[in-house]
Formats: structure tokens, C-alpha cells, sequence
């Protein structure tokens, strides 16, 4: 049987490994479990979080690994949690995918989340590049070039109004949708260019987007594209656990693990943190500082033995 650890982290990302940073120097024992798939990994540069703006984000993780074997309370995993149960005693046990079981009196789940755009020819060996979800995140690298938004009704609107803080040519790419007279009208006051023609495909060298194919025949220079993004659970591990989630909202897309302020979530012992939880736009900031909390909470109910 395994040894009882005061903590099981579920994610070694942003989230996850802030979280045991928290739990460690609280001198906690804490495991850290992780199947090493980071969904910003894709990405060149890590844009907007201070201190590491631009870093490769394969680059940040190895350094937070490194810090976190500072600490002996600490023991790190590679591998995939495939089943969570709540004990009797409140404990939890976990099982990985190789049939490997572990336990511990509080867990963490920091799994991320699984980031799900609209599927058309040509987005997929772009995102992240010169594609993406987040102007926060890429919107400086691509500042000035002539982009489209991928996106309909009032969240297109939304995206494509805020993106002129990036560019002055944003075109609303509706691929068919189409807007309320009210949403045109905002979008003209706004200077963005409205395209609702369906789209075909987009294409340009390697990694890069010149332009946008519709299915007329008609084409469209762009050197970016913004892209609606909803995000999903990567598991039903917080399903399992009893955890409850959050509707997608039309505007953030998140199906969240409900959580209060110290990113508890109502089940005894159990907290989520990071994107899996996120009840704002997800971002590494928000993940390192969810992470933190999370632990510190876990930190103080174990301390205090319940
Ligand atoms: C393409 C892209 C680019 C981005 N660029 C930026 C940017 O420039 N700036 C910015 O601030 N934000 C950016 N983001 C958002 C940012 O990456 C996320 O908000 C952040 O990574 C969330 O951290 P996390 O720890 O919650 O999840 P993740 O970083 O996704 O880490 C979760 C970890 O848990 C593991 N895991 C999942 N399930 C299990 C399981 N069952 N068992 C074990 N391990 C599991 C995963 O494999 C992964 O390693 C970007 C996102 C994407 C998709």
C-alpha cells in the first residue's frame, strides 16, 4: 500500500506545480503527478507574464521543475491519473494509467484544459503561431498586421472591437453567421472590416498566415487570426470526485470545476486550480496565482487536521 502523502497534485503546468511550490516550503508531503502535456507547449514564447515575457514555455516548466526537487517533501511523477476516489476517511486514492495507486489526505486537481477551436483547413498547423485564442497572449508579436477574427454574434463583435488595440485592419470573419443590424453598426463605429462569406480555408508558408480562402473563390490578406475558443475538461476526474462545474458561458467558453475564492471545491479536501477551474480569461498569471492559493488553502486544513 502506498504511503499517505498530506498532498497529491493532479498537473504539473502553471497551476499545478505553484500549488506544490506552496505546499512544499509548508514542508508537506506532496506529489506531483503529470502527463506532460501542457497546453501552451505549442507556443513560442510565453507573452504577458512579467518576468518571463517571451520565455519558451517548454523553458519556464523545466525551471519550475527544477525548483520544486529543492524541496525533499516533494516527489514528482510522470504519468496519467485515470481514476480518483474519495475515501471514507476523506482521504483519496488515486490510480494512474500503469495501475500504480496513490494517496494522500488532500489533492489538488490542476489538469488544464483541453482548448477546442472551430476545425477549418488550415488552423491547425497555425495555432498558437498565427493563429490563437488570446490577444493578451499574442497580440503584441502580431501588432500591426491586418488580422481576422473567427467568430459570430455578439462574442465576435466583442473579440473583433478589442483586437483594434492590436491592429488598425481587424476584419469579423463570420464563415456564414450572420450579425444584427445593432452588431454591424457597433462594428463600424469600431473601424472593423465585417466579412461573412463561408470560408474554405487558410493558407500561407510554414506556420504563417497570409490569407483567407473563402468558398466564392474569394480571398482575403490577413497575417493573424483571432479564433473562438472553448475550453473542456481533459477528464471527468472532478466528476467523479463529486466536484460540480460551470455551464460554458457564451462569452468565456469554460466548462469550469466550480470553485470559491480559495479555489475549494465544495468536496472536503479537494481544491482545482488553473484553467480547470478559471472563471476568467485563463492566462499563466491567473494559473501560477490560482495554484498558490489552492495550496495555501490545503496548507491550512491540513495544518488545522480537518
Ligand atoms: C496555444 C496556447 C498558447 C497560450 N499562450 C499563452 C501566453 O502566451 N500567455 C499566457 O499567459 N497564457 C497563454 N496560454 C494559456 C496558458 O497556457 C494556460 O492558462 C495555462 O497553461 C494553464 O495552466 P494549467 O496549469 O492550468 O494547465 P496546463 O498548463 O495545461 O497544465 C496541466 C498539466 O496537467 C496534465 N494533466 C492533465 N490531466 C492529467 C491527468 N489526468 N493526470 C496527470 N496529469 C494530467 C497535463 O498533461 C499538463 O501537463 C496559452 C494557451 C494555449 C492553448
Amino acid at each position: 500500500m502506498a504511503a499517505m502523502r498530506d498532498c497529491v497534485v493532479v498537473g504539473a503546468g502553471a497551476a499545478g506545480m505553484s500549488a506544490a511550490l506552496t505546499l512544499g516550503r509548508a514542508r508537506q508531503t506532496t506529489l506531483v503527478l503529470d502527463a506532460g502535456r501542457q497546453s501552451n507547449l505549442v507556443a513560442e514564447g510565453i507573452g504577458g507574464l512579467l518576468g518571463n515575457d517571451g520565455r519558451p514555455p517548454a523553458d519556464f516548466y523545466a525551471a519550475g521543475h527544477a525548483e520544486l526537487q529543492g524541496y525533499g517533501s516533494i516527489d514528482f511523477c510522470r504519468g496519467e491519473v485515470t481514476h480518483a476516489v474519495q475515501e471514507a476517511d476523506e482521504s483519496f486514492t488515486v490510480t494512474l494509467g500503469d495501475g500504480r495507486r496513490e494517496r494522500a489526505r488532500s489533492m489538488i486537481l490542476a489538469p488544464g484544459m483541453d482548448y477546442r477551436h472551430p476545425q477549418l483547413p488550415g488552423m491547425d498547423e497555425r495555432w498558437g503561431d498565427s493563429v490563437f485564442h488570446c490577444p493578451f497572449c499574442r497580440g503584441w508579436e502580431v501588432r500591426d498586421l491586418p488580422m481576422g477574427v473567427l467568430a459570430t454574434g455578439a462574442v465576435g463583435v466583442h473579440g473583433a472591437l478589442n483586437l483594434r488595440a492590436w491592429s488598425d485592419q481587424v476584419t469579423l470573419l463570420t464563415n456564414g453567421g450572420e450579425l444584427t443590424d445593432q452588431q454591424r453598426e457597433q462594428l463600424a463605429g469600431g473601424g472593423v472590416d465585417l466579412d461573412e462569406r463561408p470560408i474554405s480555408g487558410f493558407d500561407g508558408p510554414g506556420t504563417e498566415l497570409h490569407g483567407v480562402a473563402f468558398a466564392d473563390g474569394g480571398e482575403l490578406a490577413i497575417g493573424a487570426l483571432l479564433v473562438k475558443t472553448t475550453l473542456y475538461q481533459r477528464s471527468s476526474l472532478a466528476r467523479d470526485l463529486g466536484a460540480s462545474l460551470t455551464e460554458p458561458d457564451e462569452m468565456l467558453g469554460v466548462e469550469a470545476i466550480k470553485v470559491d475564492a480559495m479555489y475549494r471545491t465544495g468536496v472536503p479536501g479537494l481544491y482545482a486550480a488553473g484553467d480547470a477551474s478559471t472563471s476568467v480569461p485563463p492566462s499563466m498569471a491567473a494559473a501560477l496565482a490560482s495554484g498558490h492559493l489552492a495550496g495555501a488553502a490545503a496548507v491550512v486544513q491540513l495544518a488545522a487536521g480537518y
